[in-house]
């Protein structure tokens, strides 16, 4: 960069960009700039155009061989044959296409859905939109854990640090400030009033100006520098590459030894040439990483239906093995709907009637209503309560006044714009009488130390017109009671001896076991007006402490319960007091009676191995900051658990990531956490996650089933050539009918499949285990079994026609049809699992896939010119149900074995 943005004043960029910092750009002209400039991405790597994808179908070996060997027959004058085949190799291609094309376009849909977001000014409004939409001149708001959206100025920063590791590979965070530069070094890490795109804030907040966007910022310019992020193979795609390499060797061989045998016992040269090619392309299972691919996509779009976004499909696959969901409480396990319902001050006990998004509401103290106006300390307590806050309350996007206390302000519910703690707490200030409009008109915010989960305290300091500072905290009980030695009765301030201090202790506590989630404030003036130096958190004046109502999920009882019985725990992680914790804990039915709670505290006291030796009996954990969540996760994973984490804040990533299953915060989360997270809920709700698990089981059990469809048919397509070579029969099925089979029967079941329903106890049984294979619990011999009866039964149908009356071509559509009708009746028995056998019309896809497969086979068999092409002759009625009979076979067989051997 120039550097010319560093050297300019706040005042003059915004000048130059014709914005007021305050109000932010009009929607209109940010529309204006999005059109002339563009939108606000990197450009993407050329993807592979649809002609590139169709072509590419035609790279595996087997179908070159095919075209080539094709080719040579239409040179040596067969033609029908030759134009026949290369058709039914076209529309192969074209499903190939289809399939691929489906599982990139699913693929980008959910990329589209995990683009930042990012909190900017418009209109005078703070609104959230898409990182792509941000235009120059936007005002940007920023807090710890969000990813810089562009290259900002910088004009107000808290304490604001920023990692440009992803631009410069520093790995130091700088600290930001919003002054001037007074010269330009052309270094990026020296231009510290600016924010590039990319970047990440990894604490305090700050508010600039965007100077440019897309391919304008630091970082577009490196961008053909920056690697693509290659969407990774799943474990289980991965083993199915490695298995695809042993099964198209196994097959290749299989196929020569089927035209070896052929040309040794004199059937033509060339008709066994083109029998073992095509038998290869039938069998080699090449679509079976596509199918894979498609079930995994159209499994994340289920989930999406369902609100939960994945954002690595791995998750999709590991989700189903989850045996542990650790969640946080707030918002997550509870509504996030917080209502001020009893606040503890330094004498009295008050109690707060009144909805949570209405300003109107009634104090009462021992019973008795009372004016909060009358009693200082209260009054005090919500003031502190409010001016420590940076929550809005709106209504249709106007900022609530004073002027709203009238009648007219009571009939309205407001909607809060920020943290949801801080803006109940609003709420009940201004029941109480107090504005924080009214207490800033005489005094200024200077300074704020913000919130976060490992300080759970935020403070801020007001200077008032004569430059006399105070500070105002607000944060958890026992943090907040430990920086304060005095407190607050009547008017006049006591000194917090030990006795006091273990009486409001003990009251806080039995407010926690009320399920209330507290927060404490307590205020300090700060002597002298000079500039803070450090943070005056000593020697504060305990004033009060407010109690929240945030009620359970009513869903997530159910979501717990169903847990459960699926043999996943439920444990909750949260920041909040013990008591409450486990209040709320006990409501949703996770805690179970032995279980235990350990707090923050408690873990910090254990050893790895003791941690390790408790983390099955503990259902609660409580007071704990992120890196306690990392070490929970290490210890269930250490006992062999699958382990499902959520988190929000910015120092939970690391929690995350280490999790089997990282989940983060798609409404209140941060980018960072989104970024390290697999899966992303749309809603914070902890029955996503449960549905989340239920889509992975099922489409682990999809991927299964077709898997058992597309191998036992392939087996069943190769033991047919084979058994006839090796018995001396002449070919049961001609190369072009091979094709055909695979056309027909092959993709479309194997890919309604791919969407069947779950079962109906899918979340009644234990989950899998991640080591599991997939063709365990019997699969392969399943395949391998089925493929051989298919085999057998398609031959002895075979044989039984061409005996009869030496007439191959009857015979050969006999087996044709024969094999094809196999397939489409195992088609279904693939569905039944162990504990399940699912009604026959509950997959609507399946259903038209076999109706249409069943129609090609008919009007192959019965239309003149098909017939030509096909070398197929029409079955009478006896022929027909000889043909039935034998498809029905190897099912009936199969089941018959099962049954007995269960
Ligand atoms: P969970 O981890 O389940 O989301 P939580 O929201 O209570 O629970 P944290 O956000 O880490 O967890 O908060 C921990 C404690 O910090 C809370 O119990 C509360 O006392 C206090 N607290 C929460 N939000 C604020 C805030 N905005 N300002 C000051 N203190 C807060």
């Amino acid at each position: 960069m120039d550097g010319s943005w560093a050297l300019l004043s706040g005042k003059q960029v915004l000048n130059y960009f014709q914005v007021n910092s305050q109000e932010g750009l009009r929607g209109k002209e940010a529309k204006r700039r999005l059109l002339k400039n563009g939108s606000n991405s990197l450009k993407e790597k050329k993807k592979l155009s649809l002609i590139g994808m169709f072509l590419n179908q035609f790279k595996e070996f087997m179908v070159l061989i095919l075209l080539v060997a094709t080719l040579l027959s239409g040179l040596l004058g067969e033609y029908v044959d030759a134009l026949a085949i290369i058709i039914i190799i076209l529309v192969n291609a074209f499903l190939g296409f289809l399939q691929e094309f489906k599982a990139e376009k699913s693929l980008a849909a959910l990329k589209k859905l995990i683009t930042p977001r990012v909190r900017l000014i418009r209109d005078m409004k703070t609104i959230i939109l898409p990182a792509e939409e941000v235009v120059v001149g936007d005002i940007v708001l920023l807090d710890a854990g969000d990813r810089v959206p562009a290259d900002i100025r910088i004009l107000q920063t808290d304490n604001m640090n920023i990692d440009e590791s992803a631009l410069t590979g520093e790995s130091v965070s700088i600290i930001k400030v919003k002054e001037v530069l007074s010269k330009n070094s052309g270094n990026l890490g020296d231009c510290v009033n600016m924010a590039f795109m990319g970047t990440l804030v990894i604490s305090g907040k700050g508010r600039g100006v965007v100077v440019a966007t897309g391919m304008d910022t630091e970082m577009g310019k490196i961008a053909h520098l920056l690697q693509e992020v290659k969407q990774e193979d799943t474990p289980l795609q991965k083993r199915l590459k490695q298995l695809g390499k042993f099964l198209v060797l196994g097959c290749l061989v299989i196929c020569f030894l089927v035209a070896f045998l052929g040309i040794y016992r004199g059937e033509s040269f060339y008709m066994m040439l083109m029998a073992g090619v095509s038998l290869a392309v039938a069998a080699i299972p090449e679509g079976l990483p596509a199918i894979v691919t498609i079930a995994l996509a159209i499994g994340g779009q289920r989930m999406i239906r369902r609100k939960a976004i994945v954002r690595r499909l791995p998750a999709v696959e590991t989700l189903g093995c989850a045996t542990v969901i650790c969640s946080d409480k707030t918002g997550t396990l509870t509504q996030n709907k917080m209502t001020v319902q009893e606040i503890l001050t330094g004498e009295q006990l008050f109690t707060l009637s009144g909805e949570s998004k209405q300003i109107w509401g009634h104090f009462y103290c021992e019973g008795k209503k009372i004016n909060p106006q009358d009693f200082f300390g209260l009054k005090k307590t919500l003031q502190a309560a409010a001016l420590c806050n940076n929550a809005v309350l709106q209504k249709k996007g106007i900022t609530i006044k004073p002027a709203w206390r009238s009648s007219k302000g009571r009939q309205f519910s407001f909607e809060t714009i920020g943290d949801p703690t801080e803006g109940a707490l609003l709420i009940a200030a201004i029941k109480g009488g107090i504005w924080r409009e009214e207490a800033t008109a005489k005094m200024k915010k200077i300074k704020e130390y913000p919130f976060n989960s490992v300080r759970k305290r935020m403070g801020t300091v007001y200077k008032d017109a004569a430059g006399k500072q105070q500070i105002y905290y607000k944060g958890a009980t026992d943090v907040i009671i430990e920086q304060c030695t005095s407190f607050l009765s009547g008017k006049r301030i006591h000194p917090l001896n030990a006795e006091k201090r273990r009486e409001i202790i003990k009251k806080e506590e039995l407010m926690a076991s009320r399920a209330l989630r507290n927060i404490a404030v307590a205020w300090k003036e700060l002597l002298g007006n000079s500039a803070l130096v450090k943070e005056p958190d000593v020697g504060l004046v305990f004033l009060g402490v407010l109690g929240m109502q945030d009620l359970p999920r009513p869903e997530a009882l159910e979501g717990v319960i169903k847990s459960r019985q699926a043999g996943i725990k439920t444990v909750m992680i949260t920041g909040d007091h013990k008591a409450t914790a486990l209040s709320i804990a006990k409501k949703l039915k996770l805690f179970p009676r032995g279980g235990e709670v350990l707090t923050g505290r408690e873990i910090d006291s254990l050893s790895e191995n003791e941690l390790i030796s408790l983390v099955d009996k503990v259902y609660v954990y409580a007071r704990v900051t992120p890196e306690h969540k990392l070490r929970i996760v290490r210890a269930f994973k250490a006992k062999g658990h699958v382990v499902a984490m959520t988190g929000d804040g910015v120092n939970d990533a690391p929690a995350v990531k280490e999790a089997d299953i990282g989940i983060a915060m798609g409404e209140i989360g941060t980018d960072v956490t989104r970024e390290a997270a697999d899966l992303i809920l749309g809603d914070d709700n902890y029955n996503t996650i449960v549905a989340a698990v239920e889509e992975g089981r099922n489409i682990y059990d999809n991927i299964k089933k077709f898997i058992r469809f597309l191998l036992s048919c392939n087996v069943g397509e190769i033991m047919t050539m084979l058994l006839a070579m090796l018995a001396g029969l002449p070919l049961p099925l001609r190369p072009i009918q091979i094709l055909f089979i695979n056309l027909a029967t092959d993709g479309l079941p194997a890919m309604a499949l791919g969407v069947d329903p779950a079962d109906r106890n899918i979340m009644q049984r234990p989950p899998h285990s991640p080591q599991e294979s997939i063709f365990s619990r019997g699969l392969w011999q399943k395949i391998l079994l089925q493929g051989i009866n298919i085999g057998i039964f398609t031959l002895i149908a075979f044989a039984v026609v061409y005996f009869q009356g030496k007439d191959l071509i009857l015979a050969q559509t006999v087996a044709f049809a024969t094999l094809i009708l196999t397939q489409l009746i195992h088609v279904i028995d693939c569905r039944k699992t162990e504990e399940n056998d699912p009604n026959f019309f509950s997959n609507p896809y399946l259903l038209a896939a076999i109706l249409s497969s069943a129609w090609l086979l008919y009007i192959v068999i019965y239309h003149p010119l098909l017939q030509e092409i096909f070398r197929t002759v029409p079955l009478d009625v006896e022929k027909s149900l000889l043909v039935l009979g034998f498809a029905a076979a190897p099912t009936v067989v199969s089941r018959i074995l099962y049954w007995y051997r269960s």
